[in-house]
């Protein structure tokens, strides 16, 4: 039986996913892909499916459970081929994506082990550090980094990125309204979807993200190696 497992990271936006998966590939020789990532490419690149989905990703709504699926498995099809571990950020993040991926798994992935891994943060530590959040303008970059000084994300020089020295700019969806309803939308999804993967029998680890990068990885092997 093969070994290789797809990781469904779920959680509330800033519970630190992007940072826990780029750990993971740099680390650990894994892949990942983010399906926010995905559709921030298509609006860079006006594609026809960036047009669409413009709006809803600056307010901070989800794009329609069809395309985005679409999306991950155009990634899937591509990146997925070989014995390697991945990571899937953000997907899927309602029911109805959850069925369509347990669908795409039994016609093209049936050999693939799931484990869902569910970072639990608060709203309030949500809020403080999607509020003090910027990135990296280099499209090729996109560090992430904190406006707190007390944050481990604090860049070395003032407003410029550690890795390749551009600016260092806003999410549009991290302004407060934005941030807001991606909250609301989050938990609006999250027991459904929950019980959804308890339904399918996935495994579902549950932790605690609340700590730093550094932390949060540790505890994050720990729990995987025991899987
Ligand atoms: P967040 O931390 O808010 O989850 P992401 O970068 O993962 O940030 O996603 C940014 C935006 O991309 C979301 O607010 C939503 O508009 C869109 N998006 C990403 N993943 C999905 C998904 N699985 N389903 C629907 N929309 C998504």
């Amino acid at each position: 039986m093969s070994t290789r497992t797809v990781y469904l990271f779920v959680g509330p936006p800033g519970a630190g996913k992007g940072s826990l998966s780029w750990q993971c590939v740099d680390q650990l020789g894994w892949k990942q892909v983010s399906t926010g990532d995905l559709c921030r490419s298509h609006i860079q690149g006006k594609t026809e499916i960036g047009k669409k989905i413009d709006f809803a990703i600056k307010s901070g709504k989800l794009v329609s459970d069809s395309l985005i699926t679409d999306m991950v498995s155009d990634w899937l099809n591509v990146n997925a081929q070989d014995e390697s571990s991945f990571i899937l950020d953000g997907y899927p993040r309602t029911v109805g994506q959850a069925e369509l991926f347990k669908k795409l798994l039994q016609d093209s992935f049936s050999d693939l082990r799931v484990v869902v891994i569910v970072l639990k943060v608060s709203d309030s530590q949500v809020i403080t550090r999607l509020g003090s959040r910027v990135l990296c303008k280099n499209k090729g970059c996109q560090a992430v980094y904190s406006t707190r000084p007390e944050s481990p994300y604090f860049p070395k020089q003032e407003n410029l990125c550690d890795r390749c020295d551009s600016e260092l700019i806003i999410r549009h969806d991290d302004l407060p309204e934005a941030v807001a309803e991606r909250l609301k939308s989050y938990h609006h999804h999250e027991k459904a979807l929950l019980d959804y993967f308890d339904y399918l029998k996935f495994n579902v680890i549950t932790f605690d993200a609340s700590c730093n990068p550094e932390v949060m990885f540790k505890r994050f092997k720990e729990l995987v190696g025991n899987v």
